[in-house]
């Protein structure tokens, strides 16, 4: 419980354009931790990530990774210090393979995992190395995604909604992936729509609305508070 936080953000603002979306983010990760933003459609959580990794036009506040202040930095330096972004389009380059898919972007940090672990981890995508990104199912493309932050060295790993479209069984296989990345010492923030996915991996949950956030919950006490996450996610 006494570990400091390995991310601290504090009052962040942010905005796309004239467009103030983000009204005063706050909410902090420890190291090994894996905690969810849940919220409605539009609650800022996508933004919040592309804030923290540095995408975002205007950015205030104050963003705190293992002690250094990255507010005023470029996204590339952001990355340097081992933060990681899985888009929820994946981007994945279609007219690539799988293997220089995972070769392409840069070691940002030593101690990233090599292509042969990557497709330990992912067996599937080792089948498929030489298949174009075209050619891969969703539940592959979304493997092939985190596969290539794991090979830059990040530890901090943002993952927007990465179940989303995919078939039960592969969502399960997701899961087990975030387990296995946690047990590895990764950190992980999650951004779901599907809070009981949540419920399977997550140490804590912050619910996002309207670009704050409005409460925190343990993940122990997640049922406890069934009613109150109904009422926020408006389902
Ligand atoms: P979703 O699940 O829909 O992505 P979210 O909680 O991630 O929800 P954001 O994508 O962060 O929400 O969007 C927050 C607000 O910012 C919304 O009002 C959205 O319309 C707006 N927004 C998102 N992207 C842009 C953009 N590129 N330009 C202008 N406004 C944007």
């Amino acid at each position: 419980a006494g570990a400091a936080p390995l991310l601290t953000v504090q009052g962040l603002e942010g905005w796309y354009g004239e467009s103030h979306v983000l009204h005063g983010i706050t909410f902090d990760v420890k190291p090994g931790e894996v905690v969810t933003l849940l919220g409605r459609n539009g609650a800022g959580k996508t933004t919040t990530l592309r804030a923290i990794i540095g995408i975002l036009g205007k950015r205030k506040g104050s963003i705190r990774y293992d002690g250094t202040e990255t507010i005023g930095m470029a996204s590339r330096n952001i990355a340097k210090l081992g933060l990681g972004y899985v888009p929820e389009e994946r981007g994945i380059f279609s007219s690539l393979s799988v293997y220089e898919n995972l070769m392409l972007p840069p070691r940002v940090k030593p101690g990233g995992m090599t292509v042969d672990q990557i497709y330990t981890l992912f067996p599937n995508l080792k089948e498929r190395s030489g298949s174009q990104g075209t050619k891969l199912s969703g539940g592959e493309q979304q493997m092939l995604a985190i596969g290539r932050i794991l090979r830059t060295g990040a530890k901090l790993i943002l993952l927007d909604e990465p179940t989303e479209g995919l078939a039960p069984v592969i969502v399960q296989q997701i899961g087990r992936t975030i387990a296995r990345l946690k047990s590895e010492g990764y950190t992980i923030i999650l951004v779901e729509q599907n809070f009981r996915f949540a419920q399977t991996v997550a140490d804590r949950h912050f619910v996002v609305e309207q670009g704050r956030v409005i409460d925190m919950i343990p993940n122990a006490e997640l049922d406890a508070n069934i009613d109150k996450l109904h009422t926020y996610l408006g389902v």
